[in-house]
């Protein structure tokens, strides 16, 4: 009965429209109000041949986040599902429990060796754009569902917050890599609350004062309350994406995007 249910249709559906919808418009978003020169095509197509491999990746195992909401809710395990409590309550404290993990995580890849060997293929592309949100390596890609389904699991998160959550770190994954120049005082004010593109670009500069801040994907809170975060980029960052000897050694091309961790 579980396994029919994972394979829900509809659930799919949304999730992969709301993929295309943000992609699209953050395509035409970077069209409209570039930050910084176009990047070149052939890293931009190996970035989307790793998303492919990625997308092969989660297709052909049999673990998803709603899978993980469902398996708690049968089992009637996870907090949420022990406590009586409102549903959007529910959502909106998993979110919040959510994307503080997946900020742990982050600076965990950041500072565990074993760890940075797969991130720094997401750090050695020479270009920031909505491209660079697929130039994850699979092994990454991995670890970082892994977490987010026990994390679920452990909360008891609601399926309803699973399948809107989805879609957000997916709209926001894009978001905050796309080539988009926001008025600063727009940016200024989102900031305070969610990531922007300018903040999360500091996160992609050469300078360890840079990529050592800004961690966070979706709320940019945790970055003030943990002191992680940078208004600016350094002087060495201005015009300069990417971490000195990443750029260039994993090159345009997937195949050493992939051998790069084992090097
Ligand atoms: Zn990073």
């Amino acid at each position: 009965m579980i396994q029919s249910l994972l394979n829900l249709e509809p659930d799919v559906l949304i999730r992969l429209q709301g993929f295309i919808f943000a992609l699209v418009a953050m395509l035409l978003f970077e069209r409209w109000l570039p930050a910084r020169p176009r990047g070149y095509a052939a890293r931009a197509m190996s970035n989307v041949s790793l998303q492919l491999i990625n997308m092969l990746l989660l297709i052909s195992i049999p673990l998803t986040l709603t899978a993980a909401a469902l398996f708690a809710l049968f089992n009637q395990f996870g907090l949420f599902n022990l406590i009586k409590l409102g549903l959007w309550t529910k959502i909106v404290l998993s979110w919040l429990v959510l994307d503080l993990i997946m900020y742990g995580l982050h600076r965990a890849y950041h500072g565990v060796g074993f760890l940075w060997r797969f991130h720094r293929v997401h750090h050695g592309d020479p270009v920031l754009d909505v491209t660079t949100t697929f130039r994850t390596h699979p092994v990454e890609t991995l670890i970082t569902l892994l977490v987010r389904a026990i994390t679920v699991v452990l909360i008891g998160m609601p399926l309803l917050g699973v399948i809107l959550y989805e879609i957000i770190i997916c709209t926001m994954a894009l978001f905050i890599h796309a080539n988009i120049r926001l008025h600063r005082s727009l940016d200024q004010i989102i900031s305070w609350i969610l990531v922007t593109p300018a903040m999360h670009r500091v996160h992609h500069g050469p300078d360890p004062v840079d990529y050592g801040a800004n961690f966070g994907l979706v709320i940019s809170i945790w970055d003030r309350v943990f002191g992680t975060f940078r208004a600016q980029p350094s002087s060495m960052s201005e015009d300069r994406i990417g971490i000195p000897g990443l750029v260039g050694s994993n090159g345009d091309g997937v195949l050493p995007m992939l051998k790069l961790p084992f090097k």
